[in-house]
């Protein structure tokens, strides 16, 4: 049995996970702003660092994998929040226990991204790139630019910065060198209470005209599943991977992408 850290804990895709794992004898030390071992706002600075710190001192220095389940779903005037729960609550947190999941030699990390990265137009590439970077500022000042898209776009350009600064990482000498696996699953739509918000408000038919070919939404149990297949030794080889389960929007929208 193994020691993950789970953020997002407390509801949705994190809740699942984090039941699955404990349902498999793990020990698991959920992240979030309530209902969790380790109770901390991932949208502030301070908040992240005391989370840090107090999952460094739960989990004795050593870390089996982490889960980055919280986040926020768009919602307009909501740009500045999303970037930094979505974007800095992934890579502070993990810069910062990084070094717990070296202690463990095989650690695997597993980041919830989504389709909107590949599904959602008019996303600036350059608000991307300064999101990757840390410069949240001049990127959410950009992106509130998208007049009447600022929220989508939002939201899809945290997720496309997360992913990428995964990839990035993924494959550098203090995380594949040390035998981290980080890789990202990037869900379409899954009935949970932030896909419910979005049915449920005045966007919701737009959302609700969002082309799913297998003409379903995805379960909180299936990614609980996917997720723990991917925290398991069959996922070894998996590293830097995005791994795509959207009931086929992104190949509906993307054909000739490889
Ligand atoms: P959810 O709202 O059910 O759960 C998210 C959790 O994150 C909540 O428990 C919330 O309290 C926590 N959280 C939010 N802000 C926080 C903060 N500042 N500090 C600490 N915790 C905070 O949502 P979900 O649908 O389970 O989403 C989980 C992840 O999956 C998110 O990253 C989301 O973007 C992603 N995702 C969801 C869908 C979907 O359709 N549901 C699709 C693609 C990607």
């Amino acid at each position: 049995a193994g020691t993950y850290v789970v953020s997002g804990s407390a509801s949705g895709i994190g809740q699942a996970v984090a039941d699955r794992l404990r349902t498999d004898g793990h020990t698991v030390i959920g992240v979030d702003l309530r209902d969790a071992e380790i109770i901390a706002d991932l949208s502030s600075e301070s908040g992240r660092r005391e989370a840090v710190a107090a999952v460094l001192e739960r989990s004795g220095g050593r870390l089996d994998g982490a889960v980055l389940a919280a986040g926020l779903g768009p919602a307009k005037g909501r740009e500045r929040l999303i970037a930094e729960v979505n974007v800095l609550g992934v890579t502070d947190l993990l810069e910062g226990l990084r070094s717990a999941l070296a202690a463990t030699g095989n650690a695997k990390v597993v980041v919830i991204g989504s389709n909107s990265t590949t599904t959602t137009p008019l996303v600036p590439r350059r608000a991307v790139r300064r999101l990757r970077d840390g410069d949240l500022d001049r990127a959410v000042r950009q992106i509130r630019r998208r007049i009447g898209l600022s929220a989508p776009v939002a939201y899809a350009a945290s997720k496309l910065a997360v992913s990428m600064w995964c990839r990035e990482h993924a494959v550098a000498d203090e995380w594949a060198g040390a035998g981290i696996r980080l890789n990202v699953i990037a869900p379409g739509p899954v009935l949970t209470p932030l896909l419910r918000a979005q049915l449920d408000s005045d966007t919701g038919k737009q959302v609700r005209s969002f082309p799913v070919p297998i003409r379903q939404y995805g379960t909180p149990g299936q990614f609980a599943d996917w997720i723990a297949l991917m925290l398991s030794p069959s996922a070894d080889f998996l590293v830097g991977g995005v791994i795509m389960i959207d009931g086929g929007t992104d190949a509906l929208l993307r054909p000739d992408a490889w």
